[in-house]
């Protein structure tokens, strides 16, 4: 090291008043894509990561074998450089630097001395094969760190490399918080109103999931059901959230109802509805066109007792789904690769309006 054996003379001084700080080797921030199956199964991601590592020729001296360094000329050998700033309002602050041309180091080798595959600068761009793991259950923004696999330089730490993992959105399934989950099953009239007994999705580790609905429990579009422990994994545990199954009841076939006995269907279904009591005086006959793009209603001004009564009825709709919350149905799977579920009916969570991203 410099001045290491030459205490008393004046260069040692100078430099030990004001020592540069050495240069720490860069952290390295990527931002890595990951699917939800990444983070539900985990995931050995190998990739060929690059940074600045110490020359292999110079061993990251910067010079040739044997080669002598001078006071560096920009920072007559401090290290250290002052820089004008200008502050708001036209003022002028002075602060330090380092020296950008030596790096701090006080010294520069010569030009001549300078090594040849790094030209002086002590580092070279490097390649290295890395292999780190998205462990199962980490989630959207997560970091992982691999200590020391950053930037190096001479006679400073090495830096870290940092991934940042970014969810990509899914197909099927949207997250309700870190560990539920939520999907759509669209179930036809038939399977609504008689039951059903299928395989309605493949979960993130390909397992097929099966889902009954027993005759006699009639399925209404937007009925959610919960299914405990079938959501995403948490981190370093053996639970895992909940999978929330939203019905949609299909549209139905227009072909359908012109090949099929109406009135026959008619009366199998329940009956239909009388006019509106009391009986108006004048009754117009109107002509309906059909369009799929009606107008959005005007939202009402809030008011304060809109509001509360709002609240209530809230409370009502929870009151009542907490009786139902001990239904559950006896389940068969269809094959032997599907998972058969218990249902539970519940109110499922509210998606956030605004989807983090990391
Ligand atoms: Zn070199
Ligand atoms: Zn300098």
């Amino acid at each position: 090291m410099f001045g290491a054996g030459g205490a008393g003379t004046g260069h040692y001084h100078s430099r030990t008043r004001s020592k540069p700080t050495p240069k720490k080797g860069k952290n390295t921030v990527i931002v890595y894509d990951v699917t939800l199956e990444d983070l539900y199964n985990g995931k050995t991601v190998t990739m060929n990561l690059e940074r600045q590592g110490i020359c292999g020729t110079c061993s990251g001296t910067g010079g040739k074998r044997g080669a002598r360094s001078k006071t560096c000329v920009k920072c007559s050998g401090k290290g250290k450089i002052m820089v004008n700033r200008l502050l708001s309002g036209g003022l002028m602050a002075q602060s330090q630097a380092l020296c950008p041309v030596c790096d701090g180091q006080g010294t520069k080798i010569r030009d001549v001395d300078q090594c040849r595959k790094c030209k002086g600068e002590k580092t070279t761009k490097e390649k290295k094969k890395t292999t780190w793991h998205i462990e199962k259950g980490m989630i959207d923004g997560q970091r992982v760190t691999l200590r020391e696999h950053g930037d190096q330089y001479p006679g400073a730490p090495t830096g870290d490399v940092v991934f940042i993992l970014k969810l990509q959105p899914h197909q099927t399934l949207k997250q309700s918080s870190e560990y539920d989950l939520l999907a759509t099953v669209s179930v036809t009239l038939s399977e609504a109103l008689t039951g059903f007994s299928r395989v309605v999705f493949h979960h993130l580790d390909g397992r097929g999931i099966s889902v009954t609905v027993p005759p006699g429990r009639v399925i209404n579009n937007g009925d959610s059901f919960k299914v405990e422990g079938e959501g995403m994994p948490i981190e370093r545990s053996e639970r895992k959230g909940d999978l929330w199954l939203k019905f949609e009841l299909e549209k139905i076939d227009e072909d359908w109802a012109k090949n099929v006995d109406l009135e026959a269907l008619a009366k199998l279904l329940p009956s239909k509805r009388q006019n509106v009591v009391p009986k108006p005086e004048i009754i117009d006959d109107v002509t309906l066109k059909l369009d799929d793009n009606p107008p959005q209603p005007r939202e009402p001004r809030p008011q304060q007792s809109h509001y509360y009564e709002e609240e209530e009825d809230q409370q009502d709709y929870y009151d009542d789904s907490d009786d139902d919350g001990g239904t559950e149905f006896c389940n068969h799977s269809l094959s032997g690769q599907a998972d058969g579920l218990s249902l539970a009916i519940g109110i499922p969570p509210v998606l956030p309006s605004t989807t983090p991203t990391g």
